[in-house]
């Protein structure tokens, strides 16, 4: 059998892991050689799993939750999205031996919402829920799109407002609690909380979303997310979920470690024709 390069995806839980799927995808679209696997790691033993990794061989790794910002203490050295979003969710073993970190997380949203749903960005009004580590790590691609502004709603309104003063060097980005959204209206909505997927929803008032608009939530299953559901609820022109996210997402990643760009929009459509 050829050799193959090993790349894997770390995480606690990971045994619904979509990711050894859509690599295994590209290697076959694109032809090379590699193999990717899931593997168990809760963060206690990060270190050593890291560690044992790389020795044997692997080339390159994806980390998800709970490991995003234990990999971004990991990573020898940063990208400057990476830098900023403070977690890491791709890996990459260089040649001279050190790993770098980066964060291809905002850059599959901002992919998927422009390219493959022609959700425009750009003048729009944005609101997103939730302040945690992908509120954080889709901040900065969403803020070069020059939206008209952007404001970040949390339950726990501190971690709101003090992510956007991080981010306010970048365009017009306030935070607030779910009770302060009053009657402003958005053109898009994203949800970047977990409450999905506990089938929970934000307290989100009935006049958020304006005429046209759209809903994203960040999280996916095989079913549509209560988020999903409360959009198409509002009448929203599109209400998704983030599996084109995690597509994109991983298509960036196999580019930082194969040089290669896989072609998403098949994959995608083969991810979305086996859950329905
Ligand atoms: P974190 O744990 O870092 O943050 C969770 C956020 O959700 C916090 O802001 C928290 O509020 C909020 N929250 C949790 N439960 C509720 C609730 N019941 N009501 C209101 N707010 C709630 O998680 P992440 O930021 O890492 O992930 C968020 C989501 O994004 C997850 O669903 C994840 O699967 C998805 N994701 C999807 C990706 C993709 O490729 N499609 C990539 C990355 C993430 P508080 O601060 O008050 O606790």
């Amino acid at each position: 059998m050829p050799y193959k390069d090993q790349y894997a995806v770390f995480g606690h839980p990971i045994n619904h892991s979509k990711s050894p799927r859509i690599h295994q995808l590209f290697a076959k679209q694109t032809q090379q050689q590699i193999s990717y696997e899931a593997q168990e790691v809760p963060a206690a033993s990060f270190e050593s799993a890291i560690q044992q990794f790389f020795q044997q061989g692997g080339k390159g790794l994806n980390c998800t939750v709970p490991l995003k910002e234990l990999a971004w203490q990991r990573a020898e050295q940063l990208s400057r999205r990476a830098k900023l979003s403070k977690a890491v969710n791709t890996l990459i073993l260089q040649e001279n031996g050190t790993l770098l970190g980066d964060n291809t997380d905002g850059i599959g949203l901002v992919t998927d919402l422009l390219n493959n749903h022609a959700i425009p960005l750009s003048d729009r009004r944005i609101l997103i829920l939730g302040a945690g580590g992908a509120s954080r790590g889709i901040l900065e691609p969403l803020l070069q799109q020059s939206p008209r502004h952007i404001v970040i709603a949390n339950r726990t309104v501190e971690k709101a407002i003090t992510l956007s003063h991080e981010f306010s060097h970048l365009g017009d980005i306030r935070g607030c609690g779910y009770d302060d959204l009053n009657n402003a209206q958005f053109d898009l909505i994203l949800n970047a909380t977990s409450a999905s997927l506990t089938g929970e929803l934000p307290p989100l008032g009935e006049h958020l979303l304006a005429e046209k608009g759209c809903c994203y939530d960040l999280a996916y299953g095989n079913q549509p997310t209560a988020f999903v559901l409360w959009g198409q609820a509002q009448k929203a022109e599109k209400s998704l979920d983030g599996l084109g996210m995690l597509v994109e997402q991983a298509a960036e990643a196999f580019y930082l470690w194969r040089g290669v760009r896989p072609e998403t929009s098949a994959i995608i459509d083969l991810l979305n024709a086996e859950r329905s």
